[in-house]
C-alpha cells in the first residue's frame, strides 16, 4: 500500500514505466498460467490478457487492419521483446519481434 501512496507523488513518466512493468509482469504470468474454466486463475486481468490473446489468434481484421485489441497484443508483446534477452522465451511471437526489431535498428536512417 505504501507503494502506491508513493506512485501517485511521482511524475508522469514514472507512473508509465510502472504501468508497462505490471503489463509485462501480467504478460509472464498469463504466457505460464496455465488454469482453465473449470480451475480459474485468482488474478482476474490474467483472463483480461488470456482472452485478448485469444482474440489476437483468431481475429480476421488484425492490427494491419484497424483492431484495437489487436494493436493492444501487439503493443504489449513489443514492449516485452525490446527488453526480453532469453533466447529461448517462451512469450508469443516473442522470436519474431525480436528479429523484427533488430532489422529496424539495422536500417538506415528514413526507409
Ligand atoms: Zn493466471
Ligand atoms: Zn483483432
Ligand atoms: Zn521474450
Amino acid at each position: 500500500m505504501i507503494q502506491v501512496i508513493l506512485l501517485k507523488q511521482q511524475d508522469h513518466t514514472k507512473l508509465m514505466a510502472q504501468q508497462r512493468k505490471e503489463l509485462l509482469n501480467l504478460l509472464m504470468h498469463a504466457t505460464h498460467c496455465r488454469t482453465t474454466s473449470s480451475d480459474p486463475c485468482s488474478n482476474p486481468k490474467c483472463l483480461q490478457m488470456k482472452r485478448l490473446f485469444g482474440h489476437a489468434r483468431k481475429c480476421s481484421i488484425r492490427s494491419s487492419g484497424g483492431c484495437q485489441q489487436c494493436q493492444k497484443v501487439w503493443y504489449i508483446l513489443k514492449l516485452h521483446a525490446e527488453i526480453c534477452r532469453q533466447t529461448d522465451c517462451c512469450v508469443p511471437r516473442c522470436k519474431d519481434l525480436k528479429n523484427y526489431l533488430e532489422l529496424q535498428a539495422g536500417k538506415p536512417s528514413g526507409k
